[in-house]
């Protein structure tokens, strides 16, 4: 099956070819670390991590470099205000950032390159810009002639005719364009500073992605992502320097841009107070059910967030875990074994959704649909399940190991279901501990009720029953046997 993205350069869904078979390499614009990242920055790590983890299941060799703005206005206002250093935010901010994401499950880029660690290579590309007459300096800063690239706006789709209409009349007279947009910035007094052959300084923010991509990636690489906030002027800025640079582009083979994220229903700011951050929505819900929330848009789209939003993905992943549960207690139990029509279906179901969930992933990476393929195979297998417990049906241990199989590859393509599938063979990689004293403890207190009303106890019975059932288990009778399972919400 061939994977089709959508390109925002080119406004629409394209076939994939990657520059090198078999490999892909892919660039994301990371955070400015001077806080704590909000809910609009988990959104596009999440989705990243997503198509990178489903490029890999189609056999792909992945590359992916993610830059941290270490050196920005934001850091040094930030620094500056506490009385520290600008390095001081900056290393805060990028542990915090990785607290966070590691939460989210969010599996780590190859490389996290640094402004502050690339400054060679940014002042570099700097003077050939200047040398090929696309930049030029002033006073000690250097500046970006928008003029001299004929391609400037083909991402954004604006014409430097308007945007210079649309220039406010304050603009900086030292430039030949209104949009003229610096590259190197002369040291100002209480900012941090390099040496450079324009006297000391700092980069501006555009060319760093340029620099970095151009030294770990090449020209030319397959993927460029980040959120649809960065198209202009950020993107836009970085076609023009990579591409002038190298002397023809294009610079990027596929652009791929995430959408906004609102907060009930207003665009998320400061000042109107919705401004959350990930750390403080992960006290109050677990991040599985976050991640679970994001990928439940597809990543184009808007997604709004609200409490109302963020319960009903708490019941989503609930009924996916049901299902696990489900095929888990299939698994151990000792009613009698073989195949039937049952689990005939369940295996064709489980073929089936392989095949759906690649054909939404091979569509723009539509993780919405991928979504409830996973849902129609968990119906499916509590469909098998009911047949079981009701004694129509004996259970087939292929069936339920090959439909686990294909589950749990599913759900890993978006990195759910983390601790259901630990002890499952095809899971590596660092797990939450899992407490497996309280299924054996529940499955004892199971076995107790069963003697109880095995001798017509039935105060007891009903007692184990009651206190479960206020704990958050259910019991199930059936000509089987009786089992507990957590309520579904
Ligand atoms: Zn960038």
């Amino acid at each position: 099956m061939t994977l089709r993205v959508y390109n925002s350069l080119t406004k629409k869904k394209e076939e994939f070819v990657p520059v090198e078979p078999g490999k892909v390499k892919m660039y994301v614009c990371g955070v400015t670390p001077y806080n704590h990242p909000h809910i609009g920055n988990a959104r596009p790590f999440v989705t990243w991590d997503v198509i990178r983890r489903y490029l890999e299941h189609k056999d792909y060799a992945v590359y992916h470099i993610q830059n941290f703005t270490d050196v920005d206005d934001k850091i040094i206002n930030a620094a500056n205000a506490e009385g520290v250093t600008w390095d001081v935010i900056a290393d805060r901010y990028i542990k915090a950032y990785f607290e966070v994401m590691d939460k989210l499950n969010i599996r780590r880029a190859h490389l996290y390159p640094t402004v502050s660690g690339h400054m060679a290579e940014i002042t570099a590309m700097i003077e050939k810009l200047i040398a090929d007459g696309y930049a030029y300096a002033v006073d000690g800063d250097v500046y970006y002639s928008v003029e001299k690239f004929a391609d400037y706006g083909k991402l954004s789709g604006r014409s430097l005719d308007d945007m210079k209409a649309g220039a406010r009349v304050d603009v900086d007279e030292r430039k030949t364009h209104p949009m003229d947009f610096a590259l190197w910035k002369s040291a100002k007094p209480g900012e941090p500073s390099w040496p450079s052959p324009w006297g000391l300084g700092r980069p501006g923010w555009h060319i760093e992605c340029s620099a970095m991509s151009a030294k770990y990636l090449g020209h030319g690489f397959d993927f460029h992502g980040g959120g649809s906030d960065l198209v202009f002027p950020h993107h836009e800025n970085e076609i023009a320097q990579s591409e002038a640079y190298a002397g023809g582009g294009p610079f990027v083979r596929y652009w791929l841009h995430n959408g906004f994220i609102t907060v009930n229903e207003e665009k998320m700011s400061k000042s109107l107070g919705n401004f959350f951050l990930v750390k403080d929505i992960l006290a109050h819900y677990p991040p599985e059910v976050l991640r679970f929330f994001i990928l439940s848009t597809h990543y184009r789209s808007p997604l709004n967030f609200s409490d109302e939003q963020l319960a009903e993905a708490g019941r989503g992943l609930e009924r996916l875990r049901a299902a696990v549960d489900n095929m888990k207690y299939l698994a151990g139990t000792t009613v009698a074994r073989g195949a039937s029509d049952a689990s005939q279906a369940l295996l064709a179901a489980a073929a089936q959704a392989r095949a759906d969930f690649d054909a939404a992933m091979d569509d723009d990476f539509n993780t919405a649909l991928a979504i409830s393929v996973l849902h129609g195979l968990a119906k499916e297998i509590n469909i098998y399940y009911s047949a079981v417990m009701a004694g129509k049906a004996p259970v087939a241990g292929e069936a339920i190991a090959s439909v686990q199989a294909a589950y749990y590859e599913l759900a890993d393509i978006l990195g759910l279901l983390v601790a259901e599938r630990m002890g499952s063979p095809d899971v590596v990689g660092a797990a939450p501990v899992q407490d497996t004293t309280a299924p054996a403890l529940l499955d004892l207190i199971v076995e107790i009720r069963q003697e109880a009303r095995a001798k017509k106890d039935w105060a007891t019975a009903d007692r184990i029953r009651d206190r479960l059932g206020e704990l958050g288990y259910v019991i199930e009778d059936s000509p089987q046997g009786a089992r507990w399972k957590k309520r579904e919400v």
